[in-house]
Order: structure tokens, then C-alpha cells, then sequence
């Protein structure tokens, strides 16, 4: 009961701005396009989703002990069952975090964290920017990660 109390002081609130749908293209990386799109429009906050196919992929799975990722090459093509993440400010900056859901050829999934390295074969990209109160990062010694600065 407290815990949800605590929760739904601290929540915050925003609401839809402007959804843009993004030219990806064949052999951008994917993180560093969507990154580099909400940089250039100053998207602060925001949630995004994707789907299509990768030429390879790079990912990383957080190892919760030693608190460092692991990183997983995957050199081959894979569908994107979905990318979804969010925007928000690390350092005073728009910041994207991506998660991928991927299939092989014979429709196993995998995932993971997103990383730069993972190459566009074709995908359709929706950025939801979002106005209210401002989501930012700071570092968290527990988990050892950037996470948004109301949850402790
Ligand atoms: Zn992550």
C-alpha cells in the first residue's frame, strides 16, 4: 500500500505533442538515426516504436551482478518484431533507449538491449514526442544504470 502511494506521487504526467514518422533507411543504424532524428528536432520526451528487418545486429544483455552489459553479435538478417523505447534527457540531452524483440529464419526470438551496430534492411519508425514534466537520468548506484531520476 505504500509503495503505492509513493508511486502515484511521483508519477509523472505529459501529454501527446507531435508523432513523426521517420525515413529509415537501407543500412543506417538504426539507434544512431533515432537518436540523431530526436537530437536535431530537440525531442525531449517521448516513446518510440518500430518494426522491420536488420542486415545484423548488435544488442546487450545487462548482467545485473557484475552491473555491465554483455554484448551479443548477431551477423545475420532478422526481423524486428518490435523496437519500442523512449526519449528522455541524460545530461541535459535527448537521450533513446531501444529494446528489440528479433527473429531468425526459422522464427525463434531473441533480444535484448539495442546498441549501435545494428544496420537497417527496411523499417517503419513512429517518434511520439511528448510535452509535461520532463523525465531525466541520473545515475543509479543500485542497479548501476541511468535511470529516470524519480525512481530510487
Ligand atoms: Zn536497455
Amino acid at each position: 500500500m505504500t509503495e503505492n502511494k509513493t508511486m502515484h506521487k511521483k508519477a509523472k504526467q505529459q501529454n501527446l505533442k507531435r508523432i513523426f514518422t521517420l525515413p529509415l533507411f537501407h543500412g543506417d543504424d538504426l539507434l544512431d538515426s533515432i537518436s540523431s532524428f530526436c537530437q536535431k528536432k530537440n525531442i525531449k520526451t517521448g516513446l518510440i516504436m518500430a518494426i522491420g528487418a536488420l542486415q545484423k545486429a548488435k544488442i546487450g544483455y545487462y548482467l545485473q551482478k557484475e552491473k555491465k552489459y554483455k554484448q551479443l553479435s548477431i551477423n545475420k538478417p532478422v526481423e524486428i518484431i518490435s523496437c519500442l523505447g523512449n526519449v528522455s534527457l541524460k545530461n541535459n540531452k535527448p537521450f533513446v533507449h531501444l529494446h528489440v524483440s528479433l527473429a531468425d529464419a526459422k522464427g525463434r526470438a531473441f533480444g535484448g538491449h539495442l546498441n549501435k551496430g545494428s544496420l537497417v534492411f527496411a523499417s517503419e519508425c513512429f517518434v511520439f514526442e511528448l510535452k509535461g514534466e520532463k523525465l531525466e537520468r541520473k545515475f543509479h548506484p543500485l542497479t548501476g544504470l541511468s535511470l529516470w531520476d524519480f525512481i530510487s
